[in-house]
């Protein structure tokens, strides 16, 4: 009898959890105006001559600074004196470090914080040995009418004359902000985590000075169209919230060495072989982080087909089998944990002579939470091998999470398009890291945006071959940083 009643309580349960399931997933949704975003249609000659021309300027970071071709970055900065007198009569230009370039509006309200708009002047090399691989050659800012092709042409040339442009644009019209506004631009954030970072240089400037920003928005951050039959058809917008942090680690193991043809059981080299299949047999658990399972939950609430909508939109109760699902797709898993590659490693110089010292290098991406002493512990307890010593190269955790529940937040989702009908806005995880991680000391609220809709497959051209931009892009992205400058540095 009482077995009666259990299973007969359990039974209702589950047909009243599994009304409310149904119940969810006909009725969840993201609420609009009914009315599509308001892109702006036609182009803007000016905007992409000066992109092309941008992107004509190879400003190409290097690892060892010596070999920079810093007149590129001198041309750069006369290039931008020349095209923008606006921005170079009203604010006060500092170079910072040789070549960071700080420009400055002081508000109305000296009292506010100002607000920064922050990209980098420089761009990755191209692979040697792809050049003939483009379509136009990475250095001419050859503009096909479709598309401006060339290295920099999403990141981040675009976005820098698109700030420059809109800023331009607004001290013509007689622009008098009531907060300060920064433009800031680094000249090496290509090389992560460098000791000689130009932006963290700048930020170091700014925190001597006493600035303390109300935000700042950098790179990052996309506009993407999604279309799959049956399941979404959306522009999905994402703001980076959010990056990961950078850790580049070295393994190694010091033997005797000598001839191969007496050698021990487990060489130098074999002894950081076992280290490394250790750390891969154990990766970090995956735990969606709540920005992420926000960003699922307001996306879920657009996906079309029915089954797939049971699942998004009763997310709490799927998140286990999620967050398992997530962590054993390489794509997926790299936002719900921190992710090591081995990617390097050396060891003996001849095939008959045994190594004397073997190492391996790891690249890790940390999530944010993870430091870098958590993770160098963390995988000494996986190792459990005291020849092996772990040896951090360089790094910087990922910074702090910045809030959805700030003006600037809100802002920046209403102009790219929160609460039309044909796009969702959501925040996410940057995978790689920007300069706006050293900025983190003098403010909170920083956000990643890339205001150029592009699809995915154009995207997956940045640092590659034929990196091209979308010249349909352009004019919502400047009327994007247009409003949003005004707006954000008016209260
Ligand atoms: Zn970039």
């Amino acid at each position: 009898m009482a077995l009666y009643i259990v299973l007969g309580v359990l039974g209702s349960a589950l047909v009243v959890l599994l009304a409310v399931m149904i119940l969810r997933a006909c009725f969840c949704k993201n609420k609009n105006n009914g009315k599509p975003f308001s892109k702006q249609e036609g182009r803007l000659p000016d905007v992409e001559a000066h992109i092309s021309r941008a992107v004509t300027l190879p400003t190409v970071s290097q690892v060892d600074e010596e070999s920079v071709d810093w007149e590129q970055f001198d041309k750069f900065a006369d290039f931008l004196e020349k095209t923008y007198p606006e921005v170079h009569k009203h604010m006060q230009k500092t170079v910072i470090g040789g070549h960071g370039l700080v420009f400055f509006l002081p508000g109305s309200d000296p009292a506010l914080e100002p607000v920064a708009m922050l990209a980098h002047q420089d761009v990755v090399p191209v692979t040697p040995g792809t050049e003939e691989d483009w379509t136009h050659p990475p250095f001419a800012g050859h503009n096909d009418g479709e598309f401006i092709w060339g290295r920099g042409a999403l990141d981040m040339k675009n976005h820098l004359i698109a700030v420059m442009e809109a800023t331009e644009a607004l001290l013509k019209e007689g622009f008098v902000p009531k907060r300060g506004l920064y433009i800031l631009l680094g000249c090496n954030e290509e090389i992560v985590a460098s000791e000689n970072s130009s932006a963290k240089k700048i930020a170091a400037y700014l925190k001597e000075s006493g600035v303390r920003l109300k935000c700042a928005v950098d790179e990052g951050g996309g506009v993407i169209p999604l279309s799959y039959k049956n399941v979404i058809d959306k522009t999905l917008v994402g703001i980076g919230v959010a990056e990961k942090g950078y850790l580049d680690i070295e393994l190694s193991v010091t033997a005797k060495g000598g001839h191969s043809s007496a050698p021990p059981a487990h060489t130098a080299l074999g002894i950081i072989s076992k280290a490394v299949c250790r750390i891969e047999k154990h990766p970090y658990k995956a735990d969606m982080p709540y920005f992420i399972y926000d960003m699922l939950r307001i996306v879920g609430r657009d996906v079309k087909s029915f089954p797939l909508r049971l699942v998004t939109c009763n997310l709490r109760l799927f998140k286990p089998l999620l967050n398992y699902v997530m962590g054993k797709i390489p794509a997926a898993a790299s936002v719900v944990r921190t992710c090591t590659a081995v990617t390097m490693c050396s060891a003996s110089t001849a095939p008959n002579v045994l190594p004397q010292r073997a190492s391996a290098v790891l690249n890790m991406r940390l999530m944010p939470g993870v430091s870098i002493e958590d993770a160098v512990r963390r995988l000494k307890r996986i190792i459990k091998d005291e020849r092996v010593s772990v040896h951090v190269l360089k790094g910087n955790p990922a910074p702090p999470v910045s809030s959805t529940d700030t003006d600037t937040y809100k802002l920046a989702a209403r102009l790219l398009g929160a609460g039309s009908s044909d796009r969702t806005v959501a925040p996410y995880i940057v995978m790689g890291a920007t300069d706006s991680r050293y900025y983190t000391e003098i403010c909170d609220e920083i956000y990643r945006i890339s205001p150029f809709e592009t699809p995915v497959s154009l995207l997956l051209t940045t640092h590659g071959t034929n990196e091209r931009l979308p010249v349909s892009s352009i004019k919502t992205a400047v009327a994007f940083f247009k409003d949003f400058i005004a707006q954000r540095t008016a209260e």
